[in-house]
This record gives C-alpha cells, structure tokens and sequence, in this order.
C-alpha cells in the first residue's frame, strides 16, 4: 500500500562551532509499521527550536544528545495514516516528538490529540505550546512581576520572548523587548504592544536600553545571554529577578569566550543589589500547563497574545532554517511545513 518512502534528517557529525550542513544528512527508508497500540504520523509541521543545537553535542546536559546517525528530535504536529491504537483514527491530528522526517511510528500513548476548532494546530508547537509554556511559567514564578516594574526580554519577536513581554503587560508592567533589526522592533512595538523595543545592532544599543529603562530593570528574563546580559546588567534594581531560560548567543561556542572575565562583575552585582537569578527548563513546571492553556486560550481570544510564526517549506529547507535561527534570520516560531496542513489549507 505505501509505496512511498520516508525521507528523514539525521545527525552525520557533531558540530564544532556553528552547525554546517555536513553535520546533517537527508536520507530516504522504507516506511515503518506501526505495531500493536502503535500509530503511523505523517508530519505537518516540524518545529525548529534552540534547544536542538545543545542536543547536536556530546557530554551532559540537561536531555540526553542526539547519537550520530539518528534522526534529529523535534516537537511535531502531524496527521494519523494508519492506527493500531483504540485511541486515534485515521484524519487525528496529534502534537507529537517525532523529529526531522516527513512520517513515523509513534506509541499512541506518546501523542496529544490537537482539536483544530480551539486554534490552528501549528500554535501548539508554538504559543499554545512548549515555548508559550516557558514564557507563562518562567515569567510568573520566578520573575513574579508587580504592576508598575519593568520587564526586559531579548529574542523579543521569537517564540518564547513575545510572549514573555505580552504577559508582563497583562500584569500591569512595563515590557521593554530587545530585538535584531528595525523589523522586528516595529513588530514588537506595535503588534505586540511592548512599551519600547530597542535594535541590538544599533552602535547605541546600551544608551538606546538605558533610556527605554529610565527607573532600571526589575525582571530581566534571560533568552539570549552574551553581549546583551552585559549591557542589561549595570540597570538591574536592587532585588531583581532574572529568570536564566537560554543563551543561545553562547550555543555555538567552542570555548571561554575572549576578552575579560565578566565573572567578578557578575557577582558582584548579584550581591551587592541582592539579585536572584533562577535557571529552569520548561519541564519544572509541567505541572502548571493546564493553567498556562486555561489562560493563555482566553488572552489570545481576547486579543491580547498575538503571535507571529516563520513557516519554510519542505524537510530539505531545515537546516538552512535551523542554522539562520541561531543568527536571529528567523522572523517569529520557526516551523518547517512537511505537508499541507488538512486544517488550514
Ligand atoms: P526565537 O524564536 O526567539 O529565535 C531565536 C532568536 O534569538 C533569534 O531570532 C534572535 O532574535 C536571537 N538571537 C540569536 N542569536 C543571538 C545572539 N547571538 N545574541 C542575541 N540574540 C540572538 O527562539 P525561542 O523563542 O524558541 O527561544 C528563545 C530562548 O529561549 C533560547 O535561548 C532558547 O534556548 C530558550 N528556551 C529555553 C527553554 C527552557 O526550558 N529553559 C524552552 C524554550 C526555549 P533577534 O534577532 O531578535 O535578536
């Protein structure tokens, strides 16, 4: 019956530095089975998220990494072909961890049943989703923002940023977003409703932050780490919070970066303004997602989430997709459609 073949993308090689399109490989198998309670997806969408560039590299970390050879891991939207699970028939349209490959065999015990009539079933890999789910949880119980403070976030028109800067307006607080390019900062602004946006490629981007932050910073909630912690860190107030939820700007070091030791400087004003910097992955707080969907569905009904999504098409444009999200080339939650979407199109 399937004559057709599953084309997939596996890791060839771990990365030194940035990741080269050598480090992946597209390859073509045979389409698997599904056994008894399993189910047979075909991919719709592929999410392209940070946290992969860690799972590329050898040694601990938080997750186990990705062996050379195996297919790349990755939240999925896709739809049921064929189903040996009581739970799923064909046409089901499931959230999935499947990775980067056009169909797969999945425990239907692993897989969410999506209902298409509560959003379009891509925002479950995106603000409905995984990172709506950071931003909600990292914000709230470690930042715990008051009405009147200011709240900054890098990475601001991304994924888990926009929605960190739309929940602390919500809040009652001041939102400043840190974004690349003027583009991005006009949608910040404007689309999401962020008070200021400040450009980190403009030469004056440390007087442009001190300026939006003119009563200092409160809640710095940590997407990016790098440059933009050190500009950030002299305006933090005493008894600030900074939720440490990525560093992508650090992702594809090889080593100690050059130039001085920021260290002293760090702990210094981590004592002497008494800050609390609280690292989390998103999976601390899985408890909390009923409360995250309850009311993060009401403030998107409500208009007051928006989100923005960077759909690329086709499997063979992923790496170029995934190595551009690491440059900030991504415009909003990069997602990499694989099929039409039978909700949508
Ligand atoms: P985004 O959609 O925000 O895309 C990444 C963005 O990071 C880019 O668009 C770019 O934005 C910015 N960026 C890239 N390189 C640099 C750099 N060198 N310096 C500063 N900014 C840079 O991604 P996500 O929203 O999915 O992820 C945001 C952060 O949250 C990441 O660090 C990720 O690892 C982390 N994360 C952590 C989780 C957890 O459980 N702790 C879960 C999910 C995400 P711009 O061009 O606008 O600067």
């Amino acid at each position: 019956m399937w004559e057709k073949q599953n084309r997939r993308i596996v890791l060839a090689a771990r990365p030194n530095g940035e990741p080269r399109e050598e480090d992946f490989r597209l390859e073509a198998v045979d389409l698997p089975s599904p056994a008894q309670e399993q189910v047979l997806l075909r991919t719709i969408y592929l999410s392209l998220d940070p946290y992969m560039r860690g799972r590329m590299n050898a040694g601990p970390s938080y997750a186990p990494p990705v062996e050379v050879g195996q297919v790349m891991e990755g939240g999925t939207i896709s739809a049921v072909v064929e189903s040996r699970s009581p739970d799923f028939v064909p046409g089901d349209v499931v959230l999935g961890y499947t990775g980067w490959q056009e169909y797969a065999v999945a425990a239907g015990s692993s897989l969410q049943k999506l209902d298409p009539a509560r959003a379009p079933v891509s925002t479950a890999l995106g603000v409905l989703g995984m990172p709506g789910l950071t931003a909600y949880t990292g914000l709230l119980n470690i930042g715990q923002p008051k009405p009147g403070e200011t709240v900054v976030v890098a990475a601001a028109s991304g994924a888990v940023g926009s929605v960190v800067g739309q929940i602390a307006k919500i809040k009652g607080c001041r939102a400043v977003g840190i974004a690349g390019g003027k583009r991005k900062c006009e949608f910040v602004l404007h689309d999401l409703g962020f008070d200021v946006c400040v450009d980190r490629h403009n030469a004056s981007f440390p007087q442009d932050l001190k300026a939006a932050c003119s009563k200092g910073v409160d809640v710095y909630f940590e997407n990016v780490g790098g440059r933009v912690l050190n500009v950030v860190l002299p305006l933090m107030n005493r008894f600030g919070r900074v939720p440490v939820c990525g560093l992508i700007a650090q992702y594809n070091a090889t080593g100690l970066s050059p130039g001085i030791d920021r260290v002293p400087a760090l702990m210094g004003a981590i004592l002497s303004k008494r800050l609390t910097f609280r690292g989390f992955i998103v999976t601390d707080f899985a408890a909390q997602k009923d409360d995250f969907e309850r009311d993060m569905i009401q403030w998107l009904r409500a208009d007051k989430v928006r989100y923005r999504e960077d759909v690329v098409e086709g499997l063979e444009s992923a790496v170029a997709a995934f190595q551009g999200l690491l440059k900030g080339r991504n415009f909003g939650k990069l997602l990499v459609r694989l099929a039409p979407d039978p909700t949508r199109d």
